[in-house]
């Protein structure tokens, strides 16, 4: 069985958990649960990274000590997740013990292969970017441009990592076909990272005076190993990294990295590096995907657009959120996340559409086959039609094109909605033209389970619902053949239960 290992960036719990935040975590969901359909092994990690200045000092603020912070937060992380329907294999945490294991034995690996040295930084720091800045980086009023605040001057002596060395190998692999950075813009600009002469050495600890909150070096607690190793190590230590061969050749490399763009040269180059020492094989894909705003706002704690995830998931339920999220956005580029748009566009797609269509079908079905699914062929053009769409959204959910994929589904749902104005098929029945009638019914009936296959991992509730009203006993997540069930039919006599409405509309009045 082919096996896929997907990854989200782990995030920082110096802050809840808001809707830039759940966007990623949604999209390898929809991976996971779309491979899973497939019939493939999937791991599906993702997690928490707990350490840092940032970490340390939020649970300073709160009057905690950091791990007793770390747990608090990391909690409310996977309360979250659990109301996202996030279905993951795994939840690292960077302060597991397994993970500060598989942190210093790699770091001593790199050190023990020559790749990790002592070296004396002098730089500008920003506490924000948790990373040092050049002066060119800077803006007019010499603030970090992401943080506005100023960076400060710093000199340590501290460990490196020797990525001089690998830069002819990295950029080897970056322009070979075995190396997907996507998208192609992304792989461009690393590339050119590359070769820009101030992309040097970095450093992978820092001394204690200026980090605490961290894994120490090996044998010298008074270096705390910094982000990069301790952050990405969550990757190998998710699927046994030293302490589960079997899992780990089950499913390292890792198929997909899906992280945001602002990380990408972090996942592109550092990593891959770090793995090239180590001598493990390299991810196979690495996707930076786009931010979501807020009401055409960046998302800010200052601003105070944060929109709570579980506050939007408790008022207009999972399936809604992962639905509009995914639908509005072409996932490569930025998006924005609007209360009036999203109320539109789900009432529109998800009440009135897909709702009346199978509403509208299975009241027929009662009034005029009994409740059983009739024994008739479906129509032959939208069958076809349905054929390609299942095509279609493979294509489109294996390049990460969720928006195109839903586009597809619903055009095929308009299309049937219209199919059944066309026919008429309650005017039929009344002419006493049963096997017209019924084989419109049973068109709608085929559309409406291959719909609910395609949508299930984009909305997992209602694909469910769906599946159960046209009377299967089985849940669509146990269904793992491969391909050749979306080929099947509906089986005639098979119960339908009419349950009422899947999705109940939105007052549009009730937006704040
Ligand atoms: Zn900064």
């Amino acid at each position: 069985m082919d096996k896929y290992y997907v990854t989200t960036a782990i995030d920082y719990v110096n802050a809840l958990p808001h809707i830039g935040h759940a966007y990623e975590k949604i999209a390898a969901d929809i991976l996971a649960r779309y491979y899973r359909l497939q019939g493939r092994d999937v791991f599906f990690l993702t997690g928490v990274d707990e350490h840092g200045s940032k970490v340390e000092k939020a649970a300073r603020l709160a009057g905690m000590q950091p791990q007793q912070y770390c747990d608090l937060m990391s909690e409310k992380f996977q309360q979250a997740w659990a109301k996202l329907d996030l279905s993951y294999n795994y939840f690292i945490r960077t302060t597991d013990e397994r993970h500060v294991t598989v942190v210093q034995k790699l770091f001593r690996q790199l050190k023990d292969n020559g790749d990790i040295y002592k070296g004396s930084y002098s730089g500008i720091y920003c506490e924000g970017c948790e990373d040092y800045l050049r002066e060119r980086d800077l803006d007019a009023d010499g603030n970090c441009p992401s943080h506005k605040q100023k960076p400060r001057q710093f000199t340590e002596e501290n460990y490196f990592f020797c990525l001089s060395k690998y830069k002819d190998k990295l950029r080897q692999w970056l322009s070979s076909g075995d190396c997907v950075v996507q998208p192609e813009s992304r792989r461009r600009e690393v590339l050119k990272q590359l070769d820009d002469a101030e992309l040097s050495d970095f450093s992978v600890s820092r001394s204690r005076s200026s980090l605490t909150w961290g894994i120490p070096v090996p044998d010298e607690p008074e270096q705390i190993i910094y982000v990069w190793i301790d952050a990405l190590a969550n990757y190998l230590t998710g699927v046994g990294y030293l302490t589960d061969p079997d899992c780990l050749s089950r499913y390292w490399p890792a198929d997909l990295h899906l992280i945001g763009k602002d990380i990408t040269k972090f996942h592109a180059i550092y990593w891959p590096a770090i793995l090239m020492s180590a001598g493990l094989p390299l991810p196979k894909r690495i996707f930076g995907h786009g931010f979501i705003t807020v009401e055409g706002q960046k998302i800010s704690k200052t601003i105070g657009n944060v929109v709570d995830p579980i506050c939007l998931v408790e008022t207009y339920g999972a399936d809604a959120v992962r639905f509009f999220l995914f639908s509005a956005t072409p996932f490569d580029q930025d998006g924005d996340f609007s209360k009036q748009d999203f109320i539109n566009k789900v009432n529109a797609e998800l009440a009135n559409n897909l709702g009346n269509l199978l509403n509208r079908t299975l009241t027929l079905v009662e009034r005029y086959c009994g409740g059983k699914v009739p024994a008739r062929a479906p129509e032959n053009n939208l069958r076809e039609a349905s054929n390609e769409v299942s095509v279609v959204v493979d294509k489109h959910i294996e390049s990460l094109e969720f928006a195109k994929a839903i586009e597809a589904i619903f055009a095929l749902v308009d299309e049937t909605n219209k199919y059944l104005n066309d026919e008429k098929p309650w005017a039929l029945f009344k002419d006493n033209k049963t096997v017209e009638g019924e084989t419109v019914l049973l068109t709608a009936l085929e559309i409406l389970r291959r719909v609910s296959l395609c949508l299930y991992p984009f909305t997992p509730q209602l694909a469910s619902e769906i599946w159960y009203q046209l009377g299967y006993h089985t849940k669509i997540e146990t269904l793992a053949h491969g391909d050749d069930f979306m080929w099947e039919l509906i089986p005639a006599g098979q119960l339908i239960r009419n349950k009422g409405p899947i999705f109940k509309r939105i007052d549009s009045s009730c937006v704040d």
